[in-house]
């Protein structure tokens, strides 16, 4: 069985000095392939780094709406002079309604951010909290990402689904599918299934139900599957089958 966990921050200070082991756990339970997500331009760097020490990981650089800071907007061009093969996205962007990052600044950098992505022609891996609506305002006005993209730790409802999917969005789902108790999710995963479903972790963030309250690390993708797959009731194997082509196909993974 492979697996691919499409967002993760091995760039976080939990896992500094750890990533040999939690690389080789992952590998383990059939991770193939990791996507780690910058989230400043002080971690670009880094990111980069990360996917040299290590075959499977892949990276995304991008500025994340909760770190906005207005200076960042002058090293944007950056993402365009990159040239690496397993640079693979643009992000982590996104807006979000419940954070102190003034809207109209989120707005600028999410759309700007965009354009860049459609210049390098990378997908976006999008954060959306509270703020579907000024999403899709923004898509209306930029137009489709043109390599697609992915709504990480997916939270829209079915209406806000079937208005993203002709943007060319995936929707990948984490720990938050673990607590097994939402209606919403299990119709908007029956309905994007198989065709549009990625799997995450967010590691460190966001554990799954069996593992809460420690550090989240990718092998815990294993517990994202087994939700999924007592909630949608398709096998394991075919899950993680669909859900790995739809990773390679969406990011261009040569793995
Ligand atoms: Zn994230």
């Amino acid at each position: 069985m492979q697996l691919i966990d499409v967002h993760c921050h091995l760039e976080s200070e939990h896992f500094a000095g750890k990533l040999d082991s939690i690389i080789e756990n992952a590998k383990g339970v059939g991770v193939t392939a990791l996507i780690t997500c910058a989230i400043v331009p002080d971690e670009w760097e880094l990111s980069q780094k990360l996917s040299k020490n290590f075959k499977e990981v892949f990276f995304a650089l991008g500025v994340h709406p909760w770190y906005i800071a207005e200076s960042y907007h002058n090293e944007l061009y950056r993402l365009t002079h990159i040239q690496d093969d397993k640079y693979c996205a643009i992000g982590e962007i996104g807006l979000d309604a419940k954070t102190h990052i003034d809207m109209q600044l989120q707005k600028k950098f999410f759309e700007d951010q965009i354009a860049i992505a459609n210049e390098v022609y990378k997908p976006v891996i999008v954060h959306c909290r509270g703020a579907f609506n000024e999403l899709i305002a923004s898509l209306k006005r930029v137009g489709a990402p043109k390599a697609g993209g992915v709504i990480h730790s997916y939270s829209g409802n079915l209406d806000i689904t079937k208005q993203l999917i002709p943007f060319g969005f995936y929707f990948s789902f984490g720990g938050a599918v673990t607590f097994r108790n939402s209606k919403k999710k299990l119709e908007v995963l029956r309905y994007i299934y198989p065709d549009y479903l990625l799997l995450e972790t967010d590691s460190p963030d966001i554990p799954p139900v069996e593992k809460s309250g420690e550090i989240n690390v990718p092998e815990n993708i294993v517990y994202v599957l087994k939700a999924i797959h007592e909630l949608i009731e398709k096998p394991q194997e075919e899950i993680a089958g669909v859900t790995t082509s739809n990773a390679k196909k969406l990011f261009n993974l040569r793995i």
